[in-house]
């Protein structure tokens, strides 16, 4: 099976936008998306802009503020402090990576935690840890939504993640070994410190690849049958496409395709959920804003 997180992430969004619908007319409150760029790291700038447009698709307001790269890190600290408190405004995303003088750690700490639509203030990765639950980043949330809404099981499954970040590899590991329905499996973490990789990615009923290296992970890496999430965004030269590059994944895909029994693409796999997870946190940011407010 291909799992196919275009249309995954298209289905979600047009859930959205009934719900968005729904909340306006029973609250008046419309889901609020706040984006912060500061520089002008191109990448960023469109990753911004393609958000601002699923927010607008299914019905959430917007708005991007742009800072130039010498911004000082009290500046940026008085926008999201300013945003905090406007009541139209129900996430707030920074989008990183931030300009070296701004240290990252005090600036997602200074977004209210019931904004924090990323997931990476250490209140919402708490309460992931301890499963009470809280905001969670956008990709690992997408990848539970796209084996969830897959019928792939994960309860009892050995799940190996390939990947320790954040962003990735720490809160997929903690959302898969949850004692819930959408978790209960066994979780095992790799790392650069694994003196012998794929000793534990040939163990792998599902195997979660957020590596950052194109193609690390290739048909003798893996357990016949597995299933194979790739997560990874890797740039490498391709003179026969017009922009000089494509986009690949962790995982050689080609290479391990005739050997999996389900597996994401890159692109048209992991990446468009983060997205939809994004706009689902925002519309629920808003969701738990209107009910504080109506009671
Ligand atoms: P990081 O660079 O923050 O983390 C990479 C992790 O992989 C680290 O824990 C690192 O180990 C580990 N690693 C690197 N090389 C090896 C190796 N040879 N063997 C074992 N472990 C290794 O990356 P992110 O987690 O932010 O992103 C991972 C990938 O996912 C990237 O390609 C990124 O572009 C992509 N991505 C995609 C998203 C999407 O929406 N689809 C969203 C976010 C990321 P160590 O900790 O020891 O350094």
């Amino acid at each position: 099976m291909i799992i196919n997180g275009k249309e995954i992430a298209q289905i979600i969004q047009l859930e959205l936008a009934e719900k968005t619908k729904d909340l306006v007319a029973k609250t008046g409150v419309k889901p609020g998306l706040a984006l912060l760029l500061v520089g002008d790291n191109s990448a960023s700038q469109v990753y911004v802009r393609s958000k601002a447009k699923a927010c607008e698709k299914v019905g959430l307001h917007s708005i991007i503020v742009t800072l130039p790269e010498h911004t000082s890190e009290k500046d940026v600290l008085e926008v999201i402090a300013a945003w905090n408190k406007d009541t139209t405004i129900h996430g707030i995303l920074v989008q990183l990576p931030l300009p070296k003088h701004i240290n990252e750690t005090n600036v997602i700490m200074a977004i209210h935690p019931d904004k924090d639509v990323d997931g990476f203030h250490p209140i919402n990765v708490g309460k992931l840890v301890t499963g009470i639950g809280g905001f969670v980043p956008c990709t690992p949330a997408g990848i539970v939504e796209l084996l969830v809404r897959s019928s792939i099981k994960t309860s009892g499954k050995h799940v190996v993640v390939v990947g320790r970040s954040n962003i990735v590899g720490k809160p997929i590991a903690n959302l898969l070994y949850q004692k819930s329905t959408r978790g209960n499996a066994v979780v095992t973490i790799c790392h650069t410190g694994a003196d012998d990789l794929r000793h534990y990615t040939k163990q792998a009923d599902i195997l979660i690849a957020a590596i950052g290296v194109a193609h690390r992970i290739t048909a003798d890496d893996i357990k016949p049958g597995a299933v194979i999430i790739d997560v990874g965004i890797n740039r490498v030269i391709d003179e026969s496409s017009e922009k000089g590059y494509s986009i690949v994944g962790d995982v050689d895909y080609d290479s391990v395709l005739p050997y999996v029994s389900a597996i994401t693409p890159v692109p048209g796999g992991v990446g468009p959920m983060t997205i939809a997870m994004l706009l689902s946190n925002t519309f629920t940011a808003a969701q738990n804003y209107a009910n504080v407010y109506r009671e």
